[in-house]
């Protein structure tokens, strides 16, 4: 029988399931076990716990107190690093490398939820009118569902969930489906820094979970993360049930490069922040768009020898830059893709399609695949890829560049390699995504700034971590109060709506 990864409720293991499906070992191709797959009862109980008399009490405790789990929260992660990393790997098949890199970001969003009081901290104005002082606090909005993806185990959730658990709020979180042994560990620490039982609970499972916590009238709000056509689902339906919503959704983030850029920065900027993880990252640099032809032969030259050197191999393989997709299904997709590509007119250079692993021949690798003469009306380009195949689109001038990066449905990240200000301005202005990137190969803005894209890689008025992120996880109120001299007898009424 294989080993059933559960859901954790009220600080329990919970494993028995009606419904369960396959985790698999991309790396491999093996069924590794089966997760739990959970529906409106168990959703209907996780929510109960996140409400309970204990949360209530969580919402209340002071911010020295919530922070003192956080601190520890932090130490447990730092020293289980290795493990959880190992975790990571074996259902994610990102190299271990990759997994700590993702870690360390994990880590990274746990200190900042230290500045919980800070970035929630109220206003005050005293004497606003006839000796009457006005204030506003920040309170927690009670409980948070939170759905996460497949290619951030635990750098999503920690980013998303440290600061609403600091801030006073509890949790229900529906994690991949793909990847849920990450989140049970995280639940281990959270126990382990002291959290008491029943503010983060976790239901596994697919859509019909997710349905469940966006009709449930107790869930106040939801963060979503995923792709953009699950991410609009989720918010039409969660704010149809009154609820604020934030999902932060798909990418394709262009590289423009510049004639005056530095080349070889450039190139080496596109093959590591496209690749990486086998791109399957919402800030993978998709497409490179080279300004003027000998920008563009220049860099297809570098870009060749570069990702030519690269190295597939298992998560566990030291000397692999990347691994294998997810799911066969990924695979078939991104192959699909590529042939499309072709047959629409691109120019294929470095053919990743028939790569096999030498040991795994189940594994579910690709080699890295560039596509040149990428046109705008290809699929190619309209859609996310989310695998190692990566496009040149040549464009003759910074207008024209701009122009096809704004006019992509998508506005996660954009960057430009360049040595003029004046041009790094200029894009910086007119462009149209959340996050920008000069000279460098990914934007992603450490964990004290706003993280979130624009267009329809973002629904909702929020974002994922920084200040932001600390607001939408609170509710405000705003009080004014006067403590008037003791007056002896009659004093007069009046009606008028003024300012005295
Ligand atoms: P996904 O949309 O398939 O899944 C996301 C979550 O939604 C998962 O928990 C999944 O179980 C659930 N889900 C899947 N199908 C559903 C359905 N029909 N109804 C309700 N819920 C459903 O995304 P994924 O494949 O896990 O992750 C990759 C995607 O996430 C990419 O598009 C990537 O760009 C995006 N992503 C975006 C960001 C960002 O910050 N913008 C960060 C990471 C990943």
């Amino acid at each position: 029988m294989a080993q059933l990864i559960g859901h954790y409720i009220s600080g329990k293991h919970i494993v028995e399931t009606q419904r369960s499906g396959p985790i698999f070992n991309p790396s491999t191709g093996e069924e590794i076990a089966q997760c739990a797959y959970g529906d409106v009862i168990t959703v209907n109980q996780a929510v109960q716990a996140a409400s309970s008399l204990n949360a209530q009490k969580w919402s209340k405790a002071s911010h020295a107190s919530r922070l003192q789990v956080i601190y520890k929260l932090r130490e447990l992660m730092i020293a289980k690093t290795e493990e959880l990393a190992e975790i990571i790997g074996r259902e994610h098949g990102k190299t271990i490398a990759d997994a700590k890199g993702e870690i360390g970001r994990a880590i990274e969003g746990i200190e900042f939820a230290c500045n919980a009081p800070q970035v929630t901290k109220g206003e005050y104005a005293r004497n606003v009118a006839g000796d009457i002082d006005v204030f506003s606090v920040r309170v927690p909005v009670g409980v948070i569902g939170c759905i996460t993806p497949f290619n951030f185990p635990i750098m999503i959730p920690a980013v998303m969930m440290a600061m609403a658990v600091s801030i006073g709020n509890s949790i229900v979180w529906k994690p991949s489906e793909k990847v849920p042994s990450a989140a049970l560990f995280f639940a281990n620490l959270w126990k382990e820094a002291g959290l008491p039982d029943d503010i983060f609970n976790i239901v596994q499972g697919d859509k019909v979970v997710v349905d469940a916590m966006l009709e449930h009238p107790e869930i106040s709000a939801i963060s979503f993360v995923g792709s953009t056509q699950i991410g609009e689902y989720v918010y039409q339906k969660g704010t149809s049930h009154n609820k604020r919503v934030a999902a932060f959704t798909g990418g394709k983030n262009h590289m423009v490069v510049m004639p005056d850029a530095d080349l070889e920065a450039a190139a080496n900027a596109f093959v590591s922040a496209g690749f990486g993880s086998a791109s399957q990252r919402c800030m993978a640099v998709s497409l490179l768009l080279p300004v003027g032809v000998e920008t563009a032969e220049k860099l297809r030259e570098l870009i060749i020898t570069k990702t030519k050197a690269l190295k597939m191999g298992a998560y566990n393989d030291e000397s692999a830059d990347f691994g294998a997709v997810i799911s066969s299904q990924s695979k078939q997709s991104v192959l699909k893709a590529i042939d499309q590509c072709i047959e629409d007119g691109a120019e294929l250079l470095l053919d990743g399609r028939s790569y096999q692993h030498p040991e795994y021949k189940n594994g579910y690798y690709i080699g890295p695949t560039l596509l040149d003469h990428v046109t705008t009306d290809m699929d190619f380009y309209k859609q996310e890829v989310f695998g190692p195949a990566r496009g040149i689109l040549r464009v003759n001038s910074l207008d024209e560049a701009i122009a096809v990066t704004n006019s992509h449905e998508f506005g996660n990240g954009s960057v430009i390699f360049t040595r003029d200000g004046k041009t790094a301005h200029r894009f910086f202005t007119e462009i149209e995504s959340g996050m920008i990137g000069i000279n460098v190969p990914v934007p992603l803005p450490v964990s004290y700034f706003n993280f979130g894209g624009l267009r329809r890689s973002k629904f909702g008025e929020s974002h994922l971590y920084g200040p932001d992120a600390a607001r939408f996880y609170t509710k405000l109120k705003t009080m004014s109060q006067k403590w008037p001299e003791q007056i002896e007898g009659h004093q007069e009424i009046s009606l008028a709506f003024k300012i005295t």
